[in-house]
């Protein structure tokens, strides 16, 4: 299923070849994320052309609305959004744990009630397992339990344990035609944790792994160890996922250290405050400092936004909520994020990774969050 084309000399990161059943994903990967079967803002025409490959579909979402009788009826995710190309589908755990209201943690998945209605509901590894056949994506994800960065070391490990029993139910289940599965590495920045959820899910053989419990509030410098905790003990022949991440400069950091696909809401859940991603870090585009500004979004560009419409338009739409304005920035971010993807598998062909990544990393300003966050981790 995963095909390893090259690894960079100087660095983990890796040039490979996904195969699925709705065709072939090139990696490092950028997944746009389409929850409520939508990409928030684009259409799959949209996304067609700007490169999209693979996207994101939710577990715990979908079955609340619509509802699997209608996708069902639909004939699949697939067809129900009128996308072609490959769907991964999560598994809902982290929704439950996240999202869901009075959870009760039980042997075979979790008690909870809807966060919409606060009906009662239940999920585990065998009714994940089913909503993702029935939706029919390209590759599930196995029920896990994702705890709080924050949560005590005897939390950590129960979660570890039942993600590993969880992972072993999911396995037995049945899948759609073609579908492939995931594991879920827990274990927080503990590296024995890590090592024992990662050894436990490589022993199950599945087509890829994950690693969770990433993108869960966690300060930066805690998400790069969690990755390099696990990393080592994943085979160099399946592909690696970090769930839920990031910005460029992150994702950019993640690939060096060996990982091959990402998701994350961020493109186009911050395009609706009126933030813009650049390949230099990020800015506000409903600011006056942008008011008479005729130029693009980015210099040198060339998604649709870029190629025909001002900074100042752009503005002038979003301060009178026009939903062009964040179509616009929708378009752009999510364009961005995987421009950032063919340069580095561009510069993975040519060898010259280490370069790409130095340089990307020197040009890009990260957020003052992120910034305090390392200044931190270095004085601990
Ligand atoms: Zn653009």
């Amino acid at each position: 299923m995963f095909e390893l084309l090259k690894t960079d000399t100087t660095t983990k990161a890796r040039l490979g070849r996904l195969t699925t059943a709705h065709g072939v994903v090139e990696t490092p990967v950028f997944m746009p994320v389409g929850t409520q079967a939508s990409v928030k803002a684009l259409d799959p025409r949209e996304l067609r052309e700007m490169g999209t490959q693979i996207i994101l579909g939710n577990t715990y979402h979908l079955n609340l609305r619509p509802g699997l009788d209608i996708i069902r009826a639909a004939g699949g995710l697939h067809r129900f959004m009128n996308w072609d190309k490959p769907i991964l589908t999560d598994s809902g755990g982290f929704q439950v744990f996240s999202l869901a209201k009075i959870r009760k943690v039980k042997a075979h998945g979790v008690e909870f009630r809807s966060h919409l209605d606060g009906s009662a509901l239940f999920l585990g590894p065998k009714e994940s397992m089913e909503i993702q056949r029935v939706l029919g994506s390209d590759i599930a994800m196995v029920f896990d339990e994702c705890p709080p960065h924050d949560a005590p070391a005897k939390e950590q490990r129960l979660a570890v344990e039942r993600t590993i029993r969880w992972a072993r139910e999911c396995r037995e289940q049945p899948r759609a035609e073609g579908q492939k599965v995931f594991g879920i590495v827990q274990g927080g920045v503990n590296p024995a944790l890590r090592e024992e959820c990662a050894k436990a899910l490589v022993a199950m053989e599945f087509d890829g792994y994950a690693i969770g419990g990433v993108s869960v509030g966690e300060p930066e410098p805690e998400m790069m160890k969690a990755v390099e905790l696990a990393e080592p003990h994943l085979p160099a022949h399946k592909s690696r996922y970090a769930m839920g991440l990031g910005t460029p400069a992150q994702m950019v950091e993640l690939i060096a250290r060996g990982v091959d696909m990402f998701d994350c809401v961020l493109p186009t859940r911050v395009a609706r405050n009126g933030t813009a991603y650049t390949k230099r870090g990020t800015f506000s585009i409903k600011g006056g400092a942008v008011k008479a500004d005729f130029g693009p979004i980015e210099a040198g560009c060339d998604c649709f936004a870029c190629q025909h419409f001002t900074r100042a338009y752009i503005r002038h739409l979003l301060n009178v909520n026009e939903i062009l304005g964040l179509r616009l920035v929708s378009i752009h971010n999510s364009h961005l994020y995987l421009r950032v993807m063919n340069e580095v598998r561009a510069a993975l062909a040519a060898g010259t990774f280490g370069e790409y990544y130095r340089e990307f990393i020197a040009g890009y300003t990260p957020t003052q969050k992120v910034l305090s966050q390392r200044k931190k981790h270095t004085a601990d």
